[in-house]
This record gives C-alpha cells, sequence and structure tokens, in this order.
C-alpha cells in the first residue's frame, strides 16, 4: 500500500471487450464501499450492446491485492454468514433445474466458494456428485465440511481440460461477473460438459431500473472493484446459442436477490467503517468509540424504512418479470450445429492476456 495502487490499473481500453464498438459512455465512477481499500473504479456502458465493464480493469495483481481478505482470511466468518443467508436463492436455482427435469449425476459448481449452495442442492439429489471449483482456500474447507466431495482449486480456463466431459451440470452462481473473459469461461463450460448436460448461470442484471438510479450507492449489483463485466440478459443468451447452447429457460423476476438495494448499504457501510480492519491506519479514539459506534445506531434506526424499500423492489421485480439478478438455464446441444461466422468473439481477446478466472462467490 505504501507504494500506492496506480499500479494495479491497466491502461483504459477503448471500445466494447464483448462487441468491439467504441461508442462507451461512463456508467458511474465509485471506490471500494466493501472493504474501503484504496483506489477509484469506473464502470463504462457499451452503447451498442448495452455491456458493462470496468475500464480500466485491474490488473491480476490488482485483483489479488482487492481480494485479500474478502471471502478467505479476515473476511471469512463475514461471508460464511452472508452465504448461509441465500438459502432462498439456493432453493430457487434447485428448483429451476428440477422444473426442467434436470437430474444430475455429477454436478461441477465454478466459483463455489465455500460450498454453501452443494450443500444445499444436494438434499434435493442425494445420490449425485457435488464437486466444487474456484481459488481460494475455502473450497478445501467445502470438502471438510462434506459439502462437496472433490475440490478443484484454480482457474477454470485452466482446468477444463482435464475436466473435459465429466459433468452433466455445470453451474456458474455470480461468477461470470468476475472473470475477465467470460467468453473463455463459457467456453471452459461447454467442455467439461457432456452432450445434453446443462449449465445453469445466475449473474446481476446491469439493466435493473433500481440499481441505475442508486447508483453507486447500489453495492452489491455494481460490486467495485471485483466485477469485470455485468452481461445483460440479451448478450449472455447469444453467447450461450453461438457455442451450441440450446437456452431452455430464463428467470428474471423469481431470481431477485432480496437485500441487495438499501439493506445491504446500510449492512456494508458499518462493515466498511470498521477502524479496526487491518489495512486501515490505526485509528483514533474517537473514530474507534465515538464515530463507528454512532455510525452502527444510526443503521440500525435506518434498518427498518431500508427492508421496507427492498421488500417493495422485491414485489416490483416479480410483478415485471425484470430484477436485480437473473438466471439462465441452457443444454449443450448433442449434436452440434454448424458453426456460425459469430466475429464478436474476437472481441474480448483484444485484451491479450493470459486467459484469467476469477473467484465466483457463493
Ligand atoms: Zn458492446
Amino acid at each position: 500500500m505504501a507504494a500506492g495502487v496506480a499500479r494495479f490499473t491497466e491502461p483504459r481500453r477503448a471500445d466494447c471487450p464483448w462487441c468491439g464498438s467504441t461508442a462507451l459512455a461512463v456508467l458511474l465512477s465509485t471506490s471500494d464501499r466493501l472493504q474501503a481499500k484504496p483506489g477509484r473504479f469506473t464502470l463504462e456502458e457499451c452503447q451498442g450492446c448495452g455491456h458493462v465493464f470496468q475500464n480500466p480493469r485491474l490488473t491480476q495483481e490488482g485483483l489479488d491485492f482487492y481480494y485479500r481478505d474478502f471471502y478467505d482470511g479476515h473476511g471469512e466468518a463475514l461471508w460464511d454468514f452472508n452465504f448461509r443467508r441465500l438459502l432462498g436463492a439456493y432453493r430457487g436455482r434447485v428448483g429451476l433445474c428440477a422444473a426442467h427435469g434436470v437430474e444430475p449425476t455429477a454436478w461441477l459448481d465454478v466459483g463455489a466458494g465455500h460450498g454453501h449452495f452443494c450443500d444445499s442442492a444436494r438434499s434435493r439429489w442425494p445420490h449425485a456428485v457435488f464437486d466444487g471449483l474456484d481459488q481460494g482456500d475455502g473450497i478445501e474447507r467445502g470438502v471438510e465440511r462434506g459439502w462437496l466431495d472433490q475440490a478443484h482449486r484454480g482457474r477454470f480456463t485452466d482446468l477444463a481440460g482435464e475436466l473435459a466431459g465429466r459433468y452433466d451440470v455445470v453451474s456458474m452462481h455470480h461468477y461470470l461477473e468476475h472473470t475477465r473473459d467470460p467468453y473463455a469461461e463459457l467456453d471452459a463450460a461447454a467442455r467439461v460438459l457432456e452432450a445434453g448436460g446443462h449449465l445453469l448461470i445466475e449473474v446481476p442484471d446491469p439493466q435493473w431500473p433500481v440499481a441505475r438510479r442508486l447508483g453507486r450507492h447500489q453495492l452489491l449489483l455494481w460490486n467495485q472493484p471485483q466485477h469485470q463485466h455485468l452481461i445483460p440478459d440479451r448478450n449472455l443468451i447469444h453467447a450461450l446459442e453461438a457455442r451450441d447452447f440450446e437456452v431452455v429457460a430464463v428467470q428474471r423476476g423469481a431470481a431477485h436477490m432480496w437485500g441487495a438495494e438499501l439493506a445491504s448499504l446500510l449492512f456494508f457501510t458499518c462493515i466498511q467503517a470498521n477502524p479496526r480492519a487491518p489495512w486501515k491506519p490505526e485509528p483514533s479514539p474517537w473514530r474507534r468509540w465515538g464515530a463507528w459506534p454512532a455510525l452502527m445506531v444510526g443503521a440500525a434506526l435506518a434498518m427498518p424504512a431500508a427492508v421496507a424499500f427492498d421488500s417493495l423492489c422485491a414485489l416490483a421485480a416479480r410483478l415485471v418479470d425484470r430484477s436485480n439478478t437473473y438466471r439462465v438455464l441452457a443444454r449443450k446441444r448433442a449434436h452440434p450445429a454448424a458453426p456460425t461466422a459469430d466475429g464478436q468473439d474476437e472481441a474480448l481477446g483484444g485484451w491479450s492476456e493470459p486467459p484469467g478466472g476469477a473467484r465466483g462467490r457463493g
């Protein structure tokens, strides 16, 4: 930190990594509001295809710096608590698969975090194998707890070769938006799935009007500096179809994540203001014993109003079938169709980097 954080940023790119258009506009600029590490981050939106991405983006070293002590280490207990609160989302994912006749025998959860989702899904399919893949050491704890049968630790794009054809279900829940190259991740998913296998993806929706209105105060959807790409549903569907997936179902309103608007803003503002975070300077007695407790009391008093607002958002999401999150269930075709001259998939390659994965969340 003494050397500054400017070295963690790549040069700004002038075109959309999804479609190559040069018509870009700044969507928002913000700081690290979940951990309060130093730095400033900008999300730009492509005026051609609607793709939202961090620009300039962080280097791999920069991502390592900002992820450190987030889901593991210092932040492990907090996120273990948060992942346990996502039971409704876990049931929704399982329900979507079950409603479309998915009967897994070998399931790979990419970005499995600590293995919470697999632990939940196992109660619906007790005879299936549930493996997890992630970069953090939480994935190994998932095996120790008995939540995962096997842990694959590393980048999905690096491991896809040795896992080729081994699974009939692959899931990516809040994973793709963390990756540096979503096209390469979709290619990897197609590779590890057997023909006829299913891919389940859950990602934040950058088109959710409430998040656009709240701007940088919607912490979890924009989630800077972690989220590299925020993909509109039509773009993801197109990319899947270009990879010989048949889209079976798209869930919007029913996938809404309650509390991701104002309740989590209050919650994480308190966490972020903790003066005892190890990357912050030694706090003054006022900050430690005065300002922080006062902020927490204020947040507690405001929480009922935040909960009411978030509940209204959840109701609206159901009514308009548009939400802060969407799910896509797709099936890998048994007999690939003839390749299409698409050209779009070249765009991400323009970032000239070793193919990189990312940590996925829960
Ligand atoms: Zn674009």
